[in-house]
């Protein structure tokens, strides 16, 4: 027995035991009986035989409705991995809910280009039953948002999101599953107003999702047999969250009525397995296939399937009044590789065929996507010095736009792009998304963290000593450094000496953030952001404001001396 396995069946047996039978005495119990028969019930209400009901999730779909190059996830596949469990379920006389944990929209150009229409699509052909509102649903103008909302056949829910005084979405909806009432509540985390453009949320109000949940939890208990939060909130282990707003675990811990609180909650925004080795430790090296035992707080279920629908969460369930018991949990990987040590890939379980009916749905989409990707984004006067000798040898005008597009994206202080991320050049003249994939075909996500400025002089040292050459060579906006053989001799920001009390936001992209290119780990520190927005698009949207963009002015001045 692995130690993920026993801590996952200890964390089941407590589940088993830990429903409301064990909080509430049992005298308590039969004094409710007992005052029952005073009360005259004259017949009883029959009693509902328990309901055996599998919850399936997934979260963080980011616009991977198509398979990837290794044939990892999509939604055809996912569709086949999900109608399998339906036909178990259904055959052992179960019910079955299908959830999201929220942000569908933002990833790859395919789906951003067509304002994620096929992913829509997909979730209405796969049945999910209701989604959370995550934050980048935010990303586009309100219009494509109000479309899509057409578009979905399922429960799009938040509660804590308010336009002009008023809830912009349904804040939960109740199903009914073999007789039993179950509700689900969605919740988006509040540090959506400070992720998305100003232009795109006038008027609109993210209030706190823990006080919101917590004031509609008497009603939901009310109504529903058993209450879900589906949630775009994140989940920090032991509710370490750092400068992010509270999540899963902290709604977990301060939501309950009665010493009874959510029962289960579906998560995303952290894009995390949450597969749990012990109380409060979770397994951040999850491999594809393992067993994953879920996160629960003060007696609610946590669980996440990571991101991109890589993973189909799924969690059985038996139903009684007043008791919730999990009875089996797991992630199942969608076509998921393993890459070993040496560079081989080979598939983490045995393959998924892809649905016939929904490739064929999307299959026109992704060949509109490809040819999309062939429409100008903007212009260029003079060429971006892509070549792969010089960017890894000195700052060119291309790192510097680069950094500069990922600098003003996220309000950063400082910017730094590593050179081993930049793969072409950008030519002059008209310029399509398809040459800005060349420049970036590695679909990075756009990060920002906030570090002391000891801390930010520790990683800039770590960042002079890539020596010319190595990928990890910075292409750098915002900091003037002097370098002598490798060692940082003087840094500055914005052309000020760095102050070692105060904080700074440095823009990264995920790659270099989680140690990529030989860069210290950035993702596990407290004041880590990865905004999800990909790098191709976030140059893109930069061209498209400023253009045509002149290469004379993105020219390397001396900000960055070596010696
Ligand atoms: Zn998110």
């Amino acid at each position: 027995m692995t130690p993920q396995r026993s801590a996952f069946v200890a964390s089941l047996q407590e589940g088993a035991a830990g429903g409301l039978a064990k909080r509430v005495p049992r005298l308590l119990l039969g004094l409710v009986a007992v005052l029952a028969v005073l009360a005259g019930c004259a017949t009883p209400p029959a009693e509902r035989p328990p309901l055996r009901l599998t919850i399936l999730h997934t979260n963080d779909h980011h616009g991977r409705f198509w398979p990837n190059a290794d044939g990892e996830y999509g939604m055809a596949a996912r569709k086949t991995a999900i109608d399998r469990v339906r036909a178990e379920v259904a055959a052992a006389g179960g019910q079955l809910l299908l959830l999201d944990g929220g942000d569908i929209n933002t990833g790859v150009p395919e789906s951003d280009l067509q304002d994620a229409e096929p992913d829509f699509l997909g979730m209405n052909l796969l049945g999910y039953d209701a989604s959370a509102v995550g934050n980048h649903e935010f990303d586009k103008p309100p219009a494509v948002l109000a479309k899509q909302r057409q578009w979905a056949r399922f429960a799009f829910l938040s509660a804590n999101i308010y336009k002009d005084g008023q809830r912009m979405f349904e804040p939960y909806r109740v199903f009914e599953r073999g007789g039993y009432k179950i509700a689900v509540l969605g919740l988006t985390t509040d540090d959506t107003q400070k992720m998305v453009l100003p232009d795109n949320i006038r008027g609109i109000e993210f209030r706190k999702p823990i006080p919101e949940a917590a004031k509609l939890l008497p009603e939901l208990r009310a109504k529903a047999d058993m209450v879900i939060a589906a949630t775009h909130m994140g989940h920090y282990t032991d509710g370490r969250r750092g400068v992010n707003a509270p999540g899963d675990v902290e709604l977990a811990r301060q939501v309950h009525i009665d010493g009874r609180g959510l029962d289960l909650i579906v998560g995303g925004h952290s894009q995390s397995p949450v597969c749990m080795l012990t109380e409060n430790v979770r397994n951040d090296a999850y491999q594809p296939g393992g067993p994953c035992g879920p996160d629960r707080q003060n007696g609610t279920w946590i669980v996440q399937a990571h991101e991109w629908g890589k993973y189909v969460g799924r969690a059985d369930f038996e139903v009684r009044a007043g008791d919730i018991r999990l009875l089996r949990y797991q992630l199942i990987p969608i076509n998921m590789v393993r890459r070993a040590a040496d560079g081989s890939k080979a598939l983490a379980t045995e393959a998924i065929a892809q649905d016939p009916a929904v490739r064929a749905a999307l299959q026109p989409f992704q060949d509109q996507g490809q040819l999309a990707l062939n429409v100008p984004v903007g212009q260029t006067i003079g060429v971006f010095d892509g070549d792969r000798v010089r960017v890894r040898q000195q700052p060119t005008n291309l790192g510097i736009l680069l950094a500069r597009a990922m600098l003003q994206r996220t309000d950063a202080d400082l910017a730094v792009m590593n050179a081993g991320g930049i793969r072409d050049s950008l030519p002059e003249g008209r310029i399509t998304y398809r040459d800005l994939l060349k420049v970036q075909p590695f679909a990075n996500q756009v990060a920002v963290v906030t570090l002391t400025g000891r801390e930010l002089l520790d990683w800039l040292g770590s960042a002079a000593k890539m020596t010319p050459g190595a990928g990890g060579f910075a292409q750098t906006v915002g900091v003037q450094m002097r370098i002598e053989g490798g060692v940082l001799k003087e840094a500055r920001v914005q052309g000020r000496p760095i102050d070692p009390q105060r904080t700074y936001r440095l823009a990264i992209n995920h790659f270099t953030a989680t140690g990529g290119d030989g860069y210290p780990r950035l993702e596990t520190h407290p004041g880590y952001i990865n905004t999800g927005l990909n790098d191709a698009d976030v140059l893109r949207e930069y061209i498209a404001a400023r253009s045509p963009l002149k290469a004379a002015d993105y020219m390397p001045g001396d900000d960055v001396q070596r010696k």
